[in-house]
């Protein structure tokens, strides 16, 4: 059994690292000053009786994959079951547990060490994200049962983005809805955004001494969920997703910006109720509407090179609407120095870097097809996709959300 890191004062161990989401855990063992994972389990299908948890533990260099089935139809139970499983493992000491947490509203501003006043708010905060808070909280609570001798942190999709002022964050909508529901925007994925813009300034600093505080970078994360976000100097200024993660970029299965009269005329033609148009907008619209196919950018881009209509056509879409937002933030930074491209799409479709450059070639934006199809890795500085040049570059640096939860969680537990 790991003993706790963090009850002996010393923080040298790994980090437990839970995103526990509406149908899905994820957790993982993080050492947060190499990154590297003893320990990463999916769990998938969370809450119905097929429940299944690939657990993948990593050993000297040798992984190990085991299903299990955590006998349990909750999030609580399936979670417990987990960590029950964890603990039984011979693996480091561990520091704490950092928690991924998608809301944090106007509340939290940065990552917390989670006390039951914090849970509360948490849960208070559902009222802004109900199909991600509930399943949040419920991974706590089931983290806290299990190792109530460990610090637990919250870190919140929506903290990185607190920065960013009034102009960018309200909605012209009636004042009540603001000042009594909440309704503005938050924005999201801003563990990945910090992450990244944090790691580009570093390269740029490092390679061309470029002064971090006053770097103007666009952060465009493209995965299954994808949104972008412009950092001026190391804070968030403006982001693509609003109140919730469904505003701004075409996505794998959501619409992205609409015009919100749509719902009406929906509702109008087929009676579907406002509940399930907004799941059809969360999970059956984005490049798997556009393409009739898939959400998937690998499988759309085989397609699309065959000919198929619907896959050129959901790409085409994808990357004009991602190049129009990215321009758009430009005007919130005054100007860009760096387009940083991350997450699944960003980190490794070729082709679609290639066709978002090649519509921002009037921001002085020029591909370089060589370093572009080695993802930057041989270019200086690191990452580097565009023709070196005054201009502003385009560069690939990979995320890594969960490392950014364990420091955080590492450096709150030494505070402490
Ligand atoms: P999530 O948001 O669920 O974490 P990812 O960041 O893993 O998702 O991104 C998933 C997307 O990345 C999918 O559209 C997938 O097709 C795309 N992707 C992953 N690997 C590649 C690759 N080698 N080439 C092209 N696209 C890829």
């Amino acid at each position: 059994m790991p003993s706790s890191g963090s009850v002996g004062g010393s923080v040298s161990g790994s980090v437990v690292v839970v995103n526990c989401g509406s149908s899905s855990v994820k957790l993982a063992l993080v050492d947060p000053r190499t990154g590297e994972r003893a320990l990463s389990c999916l769990g998938e299908r969370i809450g119905s009786p097929d429940a299944v948890v690939h657990m993948t533990t990593t050993s000297g260099g040798e992984s190990t994959t085991r299903t299990i089935n955590p006998a349990a139809t909750t999030h609580r139970g399936a979670l417990a079951h987990v960590l029950q499983r964890l603990l039984d493992l011979d693996l480091p000491p561990l520091v704490g547990v950092g928690h991924r947490v998608v809301q944090g509203g106007s509340v939290f501003r940065g990552s917390v060490r989670v006390d039951d006043r914090v849970l509360e708010q948490i849960h208070e905060l559902s009222a802004l994200a109900p199909l991600h808070n509930p399943a949040n909280a419920s991974g706590i609570e089931a983290a806290r049962a299990v190792l109530p001798d460990l610090e637990h942190v919250a870190v919140f999709d929506t903290a990185f983005h607190q920065t960013m002022p009034e102009v960018n964050y309200r909605y012209a909508v009636p004042a009540r809805w603001y000042e009594e529901f909440g309704v503005r925007r938050y924005g999201m994925h801003g563990t990945s955004h910090r992450f990244v813009s944090q790691r580009a300034a570093q390269i740029l600093t490092d390679a061309d001494g470029r002064d971090p505080g006053t770097l103007r970078t666009v952060v465009a994360h493209l995965g299954n969920g994808c949104s972008a976000t412009a950092v001026l100097g190391g804070r968030s200024v403006d982001t693509t997703m609003g109140l919730t993660p469904l505003e701004g970029l075409v996505m794998g299965t959501r619409s992205g910006d609409l015009d919100p009269a749509v719902i009406e005329l929906v509702a109008d033609r087929t009676g579907e109720s406002v509940t399930e148009i907004v799941r059809q907008l969360n999970s059956a619209s984005g490049l798997l509407a556009l393409s009739g196919l898939s959400n998937d950018v690998r499988t759309l881009s085989g397609k699309a090179a065959e000919g198929h209509a619907g896959a050129r056509l959901a790409l085409d879409v994808f990357v004009h609407r991602a190049a129009k937002h990215v321009a758009a933030l430009t005007v919130s930074l005054g100007g860009l120095d760096a387009l940083v491209l991350t997450g699944g799409i960003g980190e490794n479709a070729v082709n679609v870097r290639s066709m978002l450059l090649g519509r921002l070639a009037h921001l002085g934006l020029v591909e370089d097809p060589a370093a572009n199809a080695d993802h930057g890795r041989g270019s200086t500085p690191a990452g580097r996709i565009t023709a070196p040049g005054p201009g502003p570059l385009a560069m690939v640096v990979p995320t890594d959300e969960e490392l950014l939860i364990a420091r955080d969680t590492a450096a709150l537990v030494r505070q402490h």
